[in-house]
């Protein structure tokens, strides 16, 4: 099983994370900029952060035979503080880095009339770059938040097929793919979209332009959930094509119209000789649930 997961932010996990993900088969990540949680005061505070995940935490994932790659924008929720503001100045000039696979994650959180300002503003930056935008899907007054986000990705003139829009769940889907856009899932352990609940919408709606990930981060969250979805796919019936499919091709295909995507073995890591010596994560608690 080879997975890519589209949206999974690294710099808050560890490398038990790392080990575990390899181990599952995950062989690349996307990991896109996003909120922190402790409030940003300064530009600097973002740049220094989107350096580390064009440099640091690819150089980490590397060390575990994963290839890293980032989505770089100034997020929904932080696009409401003026002390924030300035940092669009800088996204252009990240965009044209290597590593960069989309400007992301851009939309809504509160629908402000800032955060109006702020995605039109970065879905024209991907546009400039001729990159896909990931889009943030607000947690609450979801119908009516995508609804909007819908809009103003029409108003932006990006083809839909350059726009991924993500924490879908059953009430949004339809709009999304009416749309043309990608249909993007986060599988949660608690939360919003389950493993179980995902098996129902492909049954549904079937594997195309259908992307499932993770989005592990800081909070309750688990990144092997690709692979759990994977696992609940071929219990359910899909074939192993269907689940390499969902969980590969089709997040590849997405963000292969960046031209940035890099799918080749990280050196030392050639596939079937498991990861390189002095890796060992034998006893990850993690990789025993996944086994189980
Ligand atoms: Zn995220």
């Amino acid at each position: 099983m080879r997975i890519l997961d589209p949206h999974i932010h690294m710099t808050s996990r560890t490398t038990d994370d790392y080990e575990a993900l390899y181990a599952a088969g995950v062989r690349v990540v996307v990991e896109p900029a996003f909120w922190l949680g402790q409030p940003r005061t300064s530009v600097g505070s973002f740049t220094d952060y989107f350096d580390s995940l064009l440099g640091w935490e690819r150089f980490r994932a590397a060390q575990f035979g994963v290839r890293h790659h980032a989505t770089i924008a100034l997020n929904p929720k932080e696009a409401n503080d003026p002390r924030c503001r300035d940092v669009l100045a800088e996204v252009p000039r990240y965009l044209l880095k290597d590593g960069v696979v989309a400007v992301g994650e851009v939309g809504y959180d509160s629908m402000t009339p800032e955060e109006d300002e702020v995605f039109a503003a970065q879905l024209q930056m991907a546009q400039d770059a001729e990159l896909p935008a990931l889009v943030h899907t607000p947690h609450r007054d979801k119908l009516a938040g995508t609804r909007r986000t819908l809009d103003v990705v029409r108003e932006s003139g990006l083809p839909p097929e350059r726009v991924l829009v993500d924490h879908l769940n059953e009430t949004t889907v339809a709009l999304v793919r009416d749309a043309g856009a990608w249909a993007g899932f986060s599988i949660y352990p608690d939360t919003k979209m389950d493993e179980g609940r995902m098996v129902a919408l492909l049954q549904e709606y079937g594997t195309d332009r259908m992307i499932v990930n993770s989005a592990a981060d800081w909070g309750r969250s688990d990144p092997l959930k690709t692979v759990k979805t994977a696992r609940a796919m071929l219990a359910a019936g899909f074939t192993e094509d269907d689940v390499d499919q969902v969980l590969w091709r089709n997040p590849v295909a997405f963000y292969e119209q960046s031209g940035n995507l890099v799918l080749d073995p990280v050196p030392g890591f050639t596939e079937g000789a498991g990861p390189a010596a002095g890796v060992e994560y034998e006893g990850s608690s993690v990789l025993r649930g996944v086994r189980a």
